[in-house]
């Protein structure tokens, strides 16, 4: 199917593919139904892309079936591997493409999109090199019997990802699905679908055997519901709000039982202690709430800090944040863009509201900023109580609120007062503070005066309420393997 020419300011012209890829090609959905994807800086429409319904996830997931009863089955996990290392140069050698389509559809920053981009390299590389890294092990029950026990791939993933970072997300998704000898059917965010289409283009070039990853563009209550009900999808990963991910969890509890993993929402805490270095704390703290514009499961929106130098930090903490460049996401100095949709912005712009009425204090921002654009001032408040909604929900945007604490064990205690438990950081220079709050706090991954950094070796995934399994690292394999024990009797007859 055909694409359409788009052009950004960095990247100049290029063609987007605008089809549903299933077995490797671009097709049109079946019912020839449409969607627009909106230009969050400028809300224009920037094109309009096929839409899958329950018809074409059918397709698709029958694509993938085919494929991996067929070829892939017997497809080596050097090749796997190959396969995803080719895709991670073909990202490196479009590096800048990708970034500016991303920038062009969800709106982050180019320079932040470049970074995203990095990491997705990194990620597939990653994961192409477990390919033929994934091992069993043999049992010994005694002389009679040979035990051993190997990794299987699940069968045909769903994977249903967010609009934060497109392909970022798509990446880990797909990296340890194929890892492990999987085939995916990948939908990406109906705010977002231009990043992973144009993966899609890629994932041909590679040379995977069609069938083996399929990318569909959809909505979440038909195509995304449609992929978690379904009765021939062994495993859904989902990345997305902690609502949606119940949803998922139900869907897979009444159709197939099949497997889910999901990656949720956050309120994470970030700390600091008197001892911190406050220039580099401000750096981070900053860097925490307001990096991606907010759009972060892990953004750290509850900021907590000590009473003796609270005054110092918010003073300096709001010249920090005024100075952040909120603007066109292909200018140079941008930091902040516009967020992702007008739903969005609507819903963050309510919970500002609903922290101005609570009687919470706004120290900078609050307000919408220009008259185009989803764009949002970075706001801070302070005067906030525990029980605030903004204190409890998850707002996903470039907002938070900074309160003042006495003591460490108040600070776990308060930090771990949330359903949620994605990640947390605290700051200190003290090591010993470091290593018992880090233990204290109930989050997935803590932070030590730092924040956001992300790693593909290191896991990453939440507590309580945040979610169920891990990505990246070693740890994602076991997302998308399952374990078979084969033993052989080596003796005579036992009855
Ligand atoms: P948001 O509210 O920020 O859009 P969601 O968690 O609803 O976040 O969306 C994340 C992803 O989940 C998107 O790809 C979306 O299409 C999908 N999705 C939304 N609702 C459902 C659902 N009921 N079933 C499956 N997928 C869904």
């Amino acid at each position: 199917m055909s694409a359409v020419t788009l052009e950004t300011p960095t990247s100049g012209k290029y063609e987007q593919p605008t089809g549903l890829f299933i077995n490797n090609e671009f097709v049109e959905s079946v019912d020839k139904k449409t969607f627009e994807v909106i230009n969050p800086t400028d809300e224009s429409v920037t094109v309009s892309v096929q839409e899958a319904s329950e018809k074409d996830v059918d397709i698709a997931v029958s694509a993938a079936r085919k494929a991996f009863e067929g070829p892939w089955r017997k497809e080596t996990p050097e090749n796997r591997g190959k396969l995803l290392i080719k895709l991670a140069d073909l990202f490196e050698q479009n590096a800048d493409l990708l970034a500016s389509i991303e920038a062009l559809d969800n709106g982050k920053a180019h320079s932040m999109a470049k970074v995203d981009i990095g990491m997705c390299v990194g990620t597939l590389r990653y994961y192409g090199g477990w390919a033929d890294k994934i091992e069993g092990r043999v049992t010994d029950t005694g002389p009679d019997t040979f035990n051993y026990i190997k990794k299987e791939p699940i069968g045909v993933c769903a994977q249903i990802i967010p609009w934060n970072f497109p392909l970022l997300m798509f990446s880990w998704k797909i990296g340890p699905a194929i890892a492990c000898g999987n085939c995916v059917v990948l939908k990406s965010a109906e705010q977002t679908p231009l990043g992973a289409l144009y993966a899609a283009k890629l994932i041909k070039e590679a040379g995977f055997p069609p069938g083996v990853l399929n990318v569909i563009s959809g909505f979440g209550k038909t195509a995304g519901a449609a992929l978690a009900n379904h009765m021939d999808v062994d495993k859904v990963a989902f990345t997305g709000s902690t609502v949606t991910g119940r949803t998922i969890l139900k869907a897979a509890a009444s159709s197939n039982l099949k497997k889910v993993t999901l990656e949720l929402g956050g309120k994470s805490p970030n700390i600091v202690f008197e001892d911190a270095d406050i220039d580099n704390a401000i750096s981070w703290v900053n860097f925490g709430i307001f990096f991606n514009h907010g759009q972060c499961c892990c953004a750290g929106s509850r900021i907590y800090v000590q009473e003796s130098i609270y005054d110092e930090f918010i003073k300096r903490f709001k010249e920090r944040a005024s100075k952040n460049v909120v603007g066109d996401p292909f200018a140079k100095d941008t930091f902040q863009g516009p967020q992702v949709s007008q739903l969005q912005f609507d819903r963050i712009m309510n919970y500002i509201k609903a922290g101005k009425e609570a009687g919470a204090t706004v120290e900078i921002g609050g307000n919408r900023k220009g008259d185009k654009g989803y764009f949002i001032e970075p706001t801070i408040f302070s005067n906030v109580t525990e029980d605030m909604q903004i204190m409890q929900e998850e707002i996903f945007g470039p907002v938070c609120s900074i309160s003042k604490f006495k003591s460490k064990d108040e600070v776990i205690k308060t930090a771990n007062n949330s359903t949620y438990g994605l990640a947390a950081a605290l700051h200190t220079k003290n090591l010993n503070t470091a290593i018992e709050v880090s233990g204290a706090l109930k989050a997935g991954t803590v932070w030590v005066n730092t924040y956001n950094t992300l790693h593909h070796q290191m896991p990453f995934g939440g507590y309580k309420e945040s979610g169920i399994g891990r990505e990246l690292g070693e740890d994602a394999l076991a997302n998308y393997s399952q374990t078979k024990t084969v033993s052989i009797r080596l003796g005579d007859a036992l009855f």
